[in-house]
């Protein structure tokens, strides 16, 4: 036998390619967050966080174990990522594009992230006076300066594929979740309108919702985040926002620790009946 099927016999012994795949991932997923645990990724405040369940965020903050993900997960959020790199393109080849991420960080709220998309301000208008000059930081590499510029003349875009049915819910307004995590990156970019762009994962349809400045929902941005640093830094918990058969605890990656463990089987169940009612 040749010495690399032989080095594939070992790693994945008798399993069809499927399973293979699905170890593949599962093992990569769960050395990631190895790897991010070695690099004292914990403790951070990810932007992405805000409106979750903040027993959820606690949890992620202090490093409690989280659910393994298994192969058919990482597929699910891979498929998230590809929409993300698939929209980046598309708006670097129309022209709107400055850059595809944005560095965010504030000490005090201890963030460190990254956003979506910064574009140009296709709305602003000729009379329309230059507002406040600000810097945005490239992610990938430190004091890379990729817009120094007035505040106006550009948009943050957060992109977010949902499923039909959530898709169809939405009205007039994005949900109160994402409109507070654009309020957030406004506080901590000084930009001062953006995008709430959906896709539909099923159908590829679009809704998109304007979102601008409000100091009210900043303040409440930030008096949610203090609450969870508070927490993290008594080590309590929160209470625990929903119960079990609650969509927020039936997502969560910590289910297991607040309520009756659920195996992954009967989790991908959950999530594909979901889908189709
Ligand atoms: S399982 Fe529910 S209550 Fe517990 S952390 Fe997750 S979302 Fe919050």
């Amino acid at each position: 036998m040749s010495k690399k099927i032989k080095e594939i016999k070992e790693r994945y012994g008798d399993l069809d390619i499927v399973d293979m795949l699905h170890q593949f991932l599962t093992e990569g997923n769960a050395e990631h967050q190895k790897q991010r645990i070695a690099e004292g990724k914990i403790g951070k405040f990810y932007p992405s966080s805000v409106g979750k369940c903040k027993r959820a965020v606690v949890y992620q903050m202090l490093g409690y174990p989280a659910k393994p993900i298994k192969g058919q997960s990482v597929l699910i959020l891979d498929n998230g990522t590809s929409f993300h790199n698939r929209m980046e393109d598309i708006f670097e080849r129309m022209g709107i594009m400055i850059a595809p991420e944005l560095s965010l960080k504030d000490e005090e709220l201890r963030i460190s992230g990254r956003s979506d998309a910064i574009i140009w301000n296709y709305l602003k208008q000729e009379d329309e006076p230059d507002e406040e000059e600000i810097v945005l930081y490239d992610p990938n590499e430190e004091d890379k300066v990729i817009y120094k510029g007035p505040s106006n003349h550009i948009l943050i875009v957060e992109f977010k594929s949902i499923k039909n049915k959530n898709f169809e819910k939405l009205k007039t307004k994005p949900q109160s979740k994402h409109i507070m995590q654009l309020q957030l990156y406004f506080y901590l970019t000084g930009i001062r309108r953006g995008i709430v762009w959906y896709e539909n994962k099923n159908t590829q349809e679009i809704k998109t919702y304007m979102i601008e400045y409000d100091e009210g929902l900043i303040q409440q941005v930030k008096d949610d985040i203090q609450d969870i640093l508070n927490h993290v830094d008594r080590h309590a918990l929160p209470e625990k926002e929903g119960n079990a058969l609650d969509v927020m605890c039936r997502y969560c990656d910590f289910r297991n620790l607040c309520h009756v463990p659920l195996s992954d089987e009967e989790w991908l169940d959950m999530y594909f009946e979901d889908e189709a009612s």
